[in-house]
């Protein structure tokens, strides 16, 4: 053993539904002392992401389900304390997929090595590798460019807008010259969206809470029509969509959130039969399959945020033992931007 003592949050049941804090446990465990080919890592932020809902059913996908009685894993963000890896160094500060704890022993197996990488904090606050640098950023970015194949000055709607994913494909396509319509949760989210991601308009969904109005407002703010509609929610916002689609639109199927609590099937959107006359493409992507962009991602992200043309809000809670809640927040809106959890001090050593 090392001597340290980390608290890690574990799954207790399967959610049926939407999930509660009883779902999980904390528990303090000794962490084993690192051998040949191994390092530990204090870790500083870990990240709450709407597709840890799927992991928690037992089901087969594209990643495999959370064991109950096991700790949850995820992306997190920290400092090396002790190192048997030649290539991590105490001090290094690394991502890695072993979130959901305070202090992680990264293995020295291939999947271990695959899901680890260096971080460099001098370029951003090294949260940020968690959220618009990281895999939300990269999703925005092959989902909005390769999925939706964007061209200059088309219109796109985005959901979820103000989300750790939806911001930054507004100001992706905002940096391309195109028309942006945002929709989220409240008005202070539409007024930053505005003021900061520069975004042209807004919809405050909550106060179109019908496929109608959602619908007719999508109608008032573009009223030429969507080249591309990048989902992150699904129900009224896919139907409003798929009825604002102009010819040889592109529907970018990121996320539908408001399904991934449901206990009963949600119906398909009426107004499929649209993509015939139109021409429209659906298409679905898991960003896993698009790491091959990361370098085109990092470049660009790294132009546009020198020429002050990406921006980000994050929410922070503080304590491993918030995370459940952090993660419940995401199904409510209580997220404004990238929602993330400090479970340890930026600098460890
Ligand atoms: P966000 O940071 O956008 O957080 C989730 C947001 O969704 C909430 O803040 C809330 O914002 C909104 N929301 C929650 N419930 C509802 C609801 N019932 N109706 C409408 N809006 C709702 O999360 P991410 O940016 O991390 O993820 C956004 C989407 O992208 C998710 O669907 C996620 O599953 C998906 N995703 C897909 C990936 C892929 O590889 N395909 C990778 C990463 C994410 P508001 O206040 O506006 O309601």
């Amino acid at each position: 053993m090392s001597n340290l003592k980390s608290k890690e949050i574990r799954l207790k049941s399967r959610p049926d539904g939407m999930p509660s804090k009883a779902n999980f446990d904390l528990v303090e465990v000794p962490v084993p002392a690192p051998k040949a080919g191994e390092f530990i890592v204090r870790n500083a932020y870990m990240s709450v992401d709407p597709y840890m809902r799927g992991r928690m059913v037992d089901r087969e996908s594209y990643v495999p389900p959370f064991q109950i009685g096991e700790a949850l894993t995820g992306g997190a963000v920290g400092q090396v304390i002790e190192s048997q890896n030649p290539s991590y160094k105490v001090g290094d500060y690394v991502q890695h997929m072993l979130g959901w704890r305070e202090i992680a022993l990264i293995g020295s197996d291939p999947m271990s090595a695959m899901a680890t990488m260096k971080v460099d904090p001098s370029i951003a606050p090294i949260q940020s590798y968690l959220g618009a640098l990281g895999m939300p950023g990269l999703t925005a970015y092959a989902g909005l460019l390769r999925i939706g194949a964007l061209k200059e000055g088309e219109t796109v709607f985005v959901s979820a807008a103000s989300g750790a994913v939806g911001a930054i494909v507004c100001q992706i396509a905002k940096n391309k010259g195109c028309f942006v319509v945002g929709s989220a949760g409240s008005d202070d989210k539409c007024q930053w969206l505005k003021d900061k991601a520069r975004v042209d308009a807004t919809i405050n969904y909550k106060k179109f809470a019908t496929e109608e109005a959602l619908t007719a407002e999508l109608k008032r703010l573009a009223p030429k029509g969507i080249d591309v509609y990048f989902e992150n929610v699904g129900g009224i916002h896919l139907t409003a969509a798929l009825s604002n689609m102009r010819a040889k639109g592109r529907v970018v199927m990121c996320g539908m959130i408001e399904q991934y609590n449901n206990t009963a099937p949600a119906p398909g959107p009426w107004n499929i039969i649209m993509t015939i006359p139109l021409g429209l493409r659906i298409e679905g992507f898991v960003v896993s399959n698009h790491f091959d962009l990361m370098g085109d991602f990092l470049r660009d992200m790294g132009q546009w945020i020198k020429a002050g043309k990406m921006t980000w809000h994050e929410t922070i809670v503080d304590g491993i033992e918030t995370a459940p809640e952090a993660f419940l927040g995401l199904f409510k809106g209580a997220n404004f931007g990238k929602m993330l959890v400090r479970v340890g001090p930026d600098k460890a050593v």
